[in-house]
């Protein structure tokens, strides 16, 4: 019986050994081949992904094996007592020689098992510890420092990504560009400091108002972009007007100082690119519009003209012409204007003339 015992129990210790060492190098293979040595064939854009599905796997893997080890120790732990019970039936058990073997035989494999198992739970926690680190990585590379938004490489790897679905699935999107007016004269005003308070209070303030399918970067200096899941004019001319609307409406505290910060914005939906080059392109030419047609208002870019955002009953402007020359051509610019409309256009006189009175001001003073 002891005999057969012992025998069973070596059999069990080999195959838990081999199973124990296949699992370590399958996981340190899927380690070396998949994490420390990236497949060639990721394109760029998917390795972030890739990177946190292999380390999601390695950890459930590690879990997965350290729970069934656990059962393992358990079960032989149980087996060593049974056999070490001093009223046990089995006189054979407890006092042969080969049953004392068998008992000390369990006994090792346990303590083995044991530290094996310590082992693989400091190996969890590390790669815990590893994943959060090399995630953090990830998304440094992709944080704009300043803001805390998005950066532009960020950026062009969602605008890729939504193109695609675009192509593939038909999902639509548009493309928003935002630049701060005048941002020059805020550094050259308040200083460098005051221009970075300004653009954090900018992002903030665009964050505040994102859905969360929309997304935001900082692309440039002051330059901002942002993606909607929406092309039509509706969707597109609310959201343009909420974000003009959460920088224009209130100055930004700059200790005792107040300063007017507005934003000027060019969109262009993709139901009228034929690429990715031509959507970006279009929706600068919108910005270039919106600057050109005072700063502080949007434009989006329909593919053949450039059509006001804020003011519906202002025809379109055809982009051989420019956008200003435009504001009062059009046939539906002989419908009487809403009240709306009145205080739009009430609103973006009032700041154009802030703005001028602001400059003027600065020329005089000393
Ligand atoms: P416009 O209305 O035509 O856009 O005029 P602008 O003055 O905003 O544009 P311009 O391109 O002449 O100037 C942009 C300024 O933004 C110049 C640059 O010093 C400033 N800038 C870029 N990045 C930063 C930054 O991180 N912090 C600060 N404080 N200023 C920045
Ligand atoms: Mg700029
Ligand atoms: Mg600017």
């Amino acid at each position: 019986m002891a005999e057969l015992l012992t025998f069973v129990l070596g059999d069990v210790f080999g195959v838990v050994t081999l199973a124990v060492g296949i699992a370590i190098g399958f996981w340190l293979g899927r380690l070396w081949s998949k994490y420390i040595q990236p497949q060639p064939e990721a394109k760029p854009e998917e390795k972030s992904a890739v990177y946190r599905e292999q380390l999601a796997g390695m950890i459930q893997f590690t879990s997965h094996f350290t729970g069934d080890l656990s059962k393992h120790i358990e079960l032989l732990e149980n087996l060593e007592q049974k056999l070490a019970e001093p009223g046990s039936e089995d006189p054979e058990l407890v006092d042969d020689g080969p049953s004392a073997k068998a008992v000390e035989l369990i006994a090792q494999i346990t303590a083995a098992n044991q530290k094996l198992k310590q082992r693989l739970e400091s190996a969890e926690a590390t790669l815990k510890t590893q994943s959060k680190e090399l995630v953090d990585t990830l998304s440094e590379a992709r944080t704009d420092a300043l803001t805390q938004l998005l950066n532009r490489r960020a950026f062009d790897e969602e605008r890729e990504r939504r193109w695609a679905l675009w192509q593939r699935k038909k999902q639509p999107f548009s493309l928003l560009i935002l630049d701060i007016d005048h941002f020059k004269k805020v550094n050259d005003t308040y200083g460098h400091d005051a221009g970075d308070l300004v653009l954090r209070e900018v992002a903030a303030r665009l964050s505040s108002v994102m859905r969360k399918t929309d997304y935001l970067a900082r692309i440039g200096g002051e330059e901002l972009a942002i993606l909607i899941p929406e092309s039509d004019w509706h969707a597109v001319s609310t959201v343009a007007k909420k974000i003009l609307n959460v920088i224009r409406s209130l100055p930004v505290q700059y200790g005792e100082k107040a300063i007017d910060v507005t934003i000027s914005c060019g969109v262009m939906p993709v139901i009228h690119a034929d690429g990715i080059e031509p959507l970006t392109k279009g929706a600068d030419e919108a910005l270039y519009a919106a600057k050109a047609a005072g700063r502080n208002c949007g434009f989006l870019n329909d593919g053949e003209s450039l059509i006001p955002l804020e003011n519906h009953t202002v025809a379109p402007a055809k982009q051989d012409e420019t956008p200003a020359n435009n504001q009062t051509a059009g046939p539906e610019d002989k419908s009487e204007p809403t009240a709306r409309t009145q205080v739009s256009e009430l609103d973006s006189a009032a700041n154009e003339l802030k703005n001028r009175l602001f400059q003027i001001s600065q020329s005089i003073l000393p």
